[in-house]
């Protein structure tokens, strides 16, 4: 499993549709000061998810969208989309490539696609439990980011040792079904008000 391409399109400094090809190996995005480098990391950040601006070096939702520049007047959306690799089946999905999709316009709405197929956040997110690439999954390590984790308390640190070790899916699961059964319980409860109102 590995990053096979990067494709963006209105993102922060990418007015124009940029495709960025991994060939496996190391791949450097190297360039000036202020050229895009790190908008790349941050676009593979906001497809899987990432809400919070700060983390993403704005303030508002619409600053990923390309703002205009002299020449090019701004957009009113941004897309981007990766593709990934999945030949070894660490994804629990029945394709060998997957492609992981998310646009948004200036009005804040997100579109999430798996394959070109409308999806939920929640659904990219279950996808990649497990995998580390979640947008907290330890495969990408932004400036300030070992510092971080070498600070953190020890249940934060936890969670990435979850990640890697495969458990995250498990306890993701398992708080899945204790709101479930959290739910039930008050259903129940309801039903019986009404049992003993109407008896
Ligand atoms: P450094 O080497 O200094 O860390 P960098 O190559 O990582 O720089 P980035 O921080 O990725 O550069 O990109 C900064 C550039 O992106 C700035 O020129 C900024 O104007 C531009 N930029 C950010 N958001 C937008 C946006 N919404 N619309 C247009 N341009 C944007």
């Amino acid at each position: 499993m590995y990053l096979k391409k990067i494709e963006l399109k209105g993102f922060k400094s990418f007015p124009y549709k940029t495709t960025i090809e991994f060939n496996g190996g190391i791949t450097s995005v190297v360039g000036p000061n202020g050229s895009g480098k790190s908008n790349i990391s941050d676009a593979v950040r906001w497809v899987l998810g990432e809400q919070r601006m700060k983390s993403l070096r704005g303030e508002k939702l619409e600053d990923v969208i390309f703002g205009g520049t002299q020449e090019k007047k701004a957009m009113s959306y941004c897309e981007v989309a990766l593709t990934i690799d999945n030949q070894d089946s660490i994804m629990d999905i029945d394709f060998s490539e997957v492609t992981v999709k998310r646009r948004a316009y200036k009005s804040g709405e997100s579109q999430f696609y798996i394959n070109n197929e409308q999806c939920r956040l929640r659904d990219i997110k279950e996808l990649l439990l497990d995998t580390g690439i979640g947008k907290e999954g330890y495969s990408i390590i932004e400036q300030g980011k070992i510092d971080e984790i070498l600070s953190s308390n020890s249940a934060s640190r936890r969670r990435i040792f979850d990640e890697a070790s495969g458990i995250s899916k498990y306890r993701y699961k398992k708080d899945e079904a204790q709101r479930k059964l959290n739910k039930t319980s008050e259903n129940l409860e309801r039903i019986y008000d009404v049992f003993f109102e109407i008896e």
